[in-house]
């Protein structure tokens, strides 16, 4: 069986113009004699409104009740798809998660998808159906509703494309692929025409929205490849896939921003073993994620000044976290909102010297200040002032010639 995954994301499922777009497309590959396994998102904008309403009715609504919610966006998008292409003469329905079912292991709000029973849909396929299945949600072993994390859809395309051996994955959504930057941020950015997993898996972490990190990782455990593509535009797309596909490797191939950065510094620290121990373990206790970490020694040649960043929606908690410890002592304690994390990545940089030094000095040109760095095999990440974020890009963007030269 010739099997396609077709994930639609929030952005091709907008309107009910774009719906009736998409349904074009699903008939085209149906067309092709392909049996076709649709995943689509919710209308761009409900799941967001959606969270809007569990935060007013309860500013401690249950994780449980907030999946139950969160999830419903994509049951009326699959609705809508389905019944669009019953009336172009299709056989067609919605699966929502628990009628597959696909189940999932861990916490509400943060699930993976560990199982898709095929019986039903396969069955379903052989009839010559067209199923439509809610991406983003799942059940757990008590029943219940769950969800698969932010941007999941993408995660549920891959699995339905791992269990059920799909020829193709393809992502649709409202660029024309992965750029070397945010298209919506900077007009020269240029689309890729092929990057590898771990490539995009750096890019998506580190702020490129285009892929969700969790279907980034799924995809390379199970080497499945994923075409990037518009649904608005009928032009090629990226291909992810293995490193051993891509013949020639950039030193540079993408640039990821992030926003909403806080920098939190603990200054006068003192210098003995557990200490960081102690102040990162009330962190993770409240699930607040710590990114980028420096520690330094003081002005006083004795103790130390720690650094790190973290989002900032949770600089609040973090705040108290501090004001409330009695143990860690320090002399002084300082936030900064407005930073930004701007990283290149790149596989080409492991066997390039000299990368680092370009980076740094296309920032200093421009006179942006580095406050932290940190760096991986194949990437480099700073955090600068976010209000550089823009130039910084433009700079960067120059320095290793990604620019679209039309
Ligand atoms: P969907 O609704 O299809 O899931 P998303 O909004 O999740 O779409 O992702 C698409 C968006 O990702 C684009 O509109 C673009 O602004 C953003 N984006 C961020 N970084 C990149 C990048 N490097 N390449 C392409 N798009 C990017
Ligand atoms: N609708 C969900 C979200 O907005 C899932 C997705 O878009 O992939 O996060
Ligand atoms: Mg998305």
């Amino acid at each position: 069986m010739k099997i396609v995954v077709l994930k639609f994301g929030g952005t091709s499922v907008g309107t009910i113009e774009k719906i009736k777009k998409v349904a074009q497309i699903i008939s085209n590959y149906k067309k092709k004699k392909y049996k076709v396994i649709v995943i689509s998102s919710a209308m761009s904008g409900v799941t967001n409104e959606l969270i809007k309403k569990s935060i007013e009715i309860s500013n401690n609504f249950s994780n449980s009740e907030h999946d139950v919610l969160v999830s419903s966006g994509e049951q009326i998008a699959c609705s809508l798809i389905a019944g669009r292409l019953i009336h172009n003469g299709f056989k067609a329905r919605s699966w929502l998660s628990w009628q597959v079912p696909i189940v999932t292991v861990g916490s509400y709000m943060n699930s993976r998808i560990n199982l898709i029973n095929k019986n039903k849909i396969l069955k379903y396929l052989k009839d010559g159906g067209i199923p439509i299945i809610t991406g983003f949600q799942g059940i757990n072993n008590e029943n219940r509703i769950t969800t698969i994390g932010r941007g999941g859809s993408d995660a549920s395309a891959i699995m339905f494309a791992k269990f059920f051996k799909a020829e193709k994955c393809i992502i649709y959504t409202d660029v024309e692929g992965v750029y070397t930057t945010d298209p919506n941020k900077l007009k020269s950015a240029k689309k890729i025409k092929v990057i590898s997993y771990e490539e995009m898996l750096e890019m998506a972490s580190l702020g490129a929205k285009v892929m969700q990190p969790v279907s980034i990782q799924d995809a390379r455990l199970n080497r499945i490849d994923i075409e990037v593509k518009s649904s608005f535009v009928k032009k090629s797309g990226t291909l992810i896939t293995q490193r051993s596909n891509i013949v020639n490797n950039k030193i540079v191939t993408g640039i990821s921003s992030t926003q909403n950065d806080s920098k939190v510094s603990l200054i006068g620290v003192k210098d003995k073993p557990g200490v960081a121990a102690a102040i990162f373990k009330p962190l993770s206790k409240n699930s607040i994620n710590v990114d980028m970490v420096v520690q330094n020694i003081s002005a006083n040649g004795k103790d130390t000044d720690l650094t790190f960043t973290i989002k900032t929606e949770d600089l609040n908690k973090t705040q108290k976290i501090f004001q409330k410890n009695k143990i860690i002592k320090y002399k002084k304690l300082i936030f900064e909102k407005g930073v930004s994390k701007i990283s290149i990545i790149g596989v080409g940089m492991i066997t390039t010297p000299g990368v680092t030094f370009r980076m740094f000095q296309a920032l200093a040109k421009k006179n942006i200040n580095i406050k932290v760095i940190s760096t991986s095999e194949i990437k480099i990440s700073v955090l600068i002032d976010k209000k550089n974020t823009k130039k910084a890009l433009i700079a960067l963007h120059k320095e290793f010639k990604l620019d679209n030269k039309k």
